[in-house]
């Protein structure tokens, strides 16, 4: 992964996808935006409380930097489930609710999903030219959204795992993600694999760290994705407080990250 500097924007991106070509994609940092105090700067959700005019001149700049189409982009209130949404022209500009994944094979819809510690989890298939974005928080990452989407992504139009890219974007990491008990049991219980992804916490009793991931990339190997095309980020959210805004260091009083994905129109 890398940070880019696109229109005064610090952007992340990641290699394997911007080697194909095919698409245009990136995880939004603090830097670069307009919004100040607990929004400093570049907060990109309006239903944080910050002022309607600054989202909009933070969005306006991401959109000038990315080339994206502000009426062709696809988001909407994640739930912290695993439905997975086939997109079309006709879901541009709505906001959608009850799904934390999207899938599209039309070139210039833009996939978005909002992020603060949550990991994001990028697809593309250059084969079939179909691509997914979906929000893997603790909940996702348990009910094993990333197979889900992988999975939706064969079923619908047919792409082998084998062929697929992936890359896991800025979120929290090991270092910063305690759990306590029933979650630990939670994971357990769903997923059989991830006691190797998880570790009591030697400076708190009772508590445990989770590394979400290994297992999102697991997950991803185990639904057939080859592992030198999954590309996995070093940043942690909660480490970085002046790159990204982290839920577990801020709480409520919080920007928001955006990952984007758009499949290029040539
Ligand atoms: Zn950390």
């Amino acid at each position: 992964m890398k940070i880019v500097n696109r229109n005064g924007l610090e952007l992340c991106m990641f290699e394997n996808l911007e080697d194909t070509g095919l698409v245009s994609h990136c995880f939004t940092t603090r830097i670069g935006g307009v919004s100040d105090g607990v929004f400093e700067s570049l907060n990109v959700s309006y239903t944080r409380g910050d002022r309607k005019e600054n989202v909009d001149e933070n969005l306006k700049r991401l959109y000038v930097a990315m080339d994206f189409s502000q009426d062709k982009t696809v988001s909407g209130h994640q739930v912290h489930k695993t439905e997975v949404l086939d997109v079309d022209y006709d879901c541009c500009g709505k906001s959608i609710t009850g799904y934390d994944g999207y899938i599209t094979d039309k070139p210039g819809i833009v996939l978005c999903t909002f992020h603060a510690d949550c990991v994001p989890l990028f697809f593309l298939d250059p084969v079939k030219k179909v691509i997914a974005l979906s929000h893997s928080g603790w909940r996702g990452t348990a009910g094993r959204i990333a197979e889900a989407t992988i999975s939706k992504m064969n079923k619908l139009y047919g792409c082998s795992p084998e062929d697929i890219l992936a890359a896991i974007g800025p979120s929290i990491g090991k270092c910063c993600f305690q759990i306590d008990r029933p979650v630990v049991e939670e994971f357990y219980r769903k997923i059989e694999f991830s006691k190797e992804y998880i570790e009591e916490d030697k400076s708190a009793d009772g508590y445990f760290k989770a590394d979400l991931w290994g297992i999102n990339k697991r997950l991803m190997t185990e639904a057939g994705i080859i592992d030198k095309n999954i590309e996995v980020t070093d940043k942690c959210t909660m480490c970085s407080p002046d790159l990204f805004f982290s839920h577990r260091k801020m709480g409520e009083k919080r920007g928001s990250m955006a990952a984007f994905l758009s499949l290029k129109e040539f």
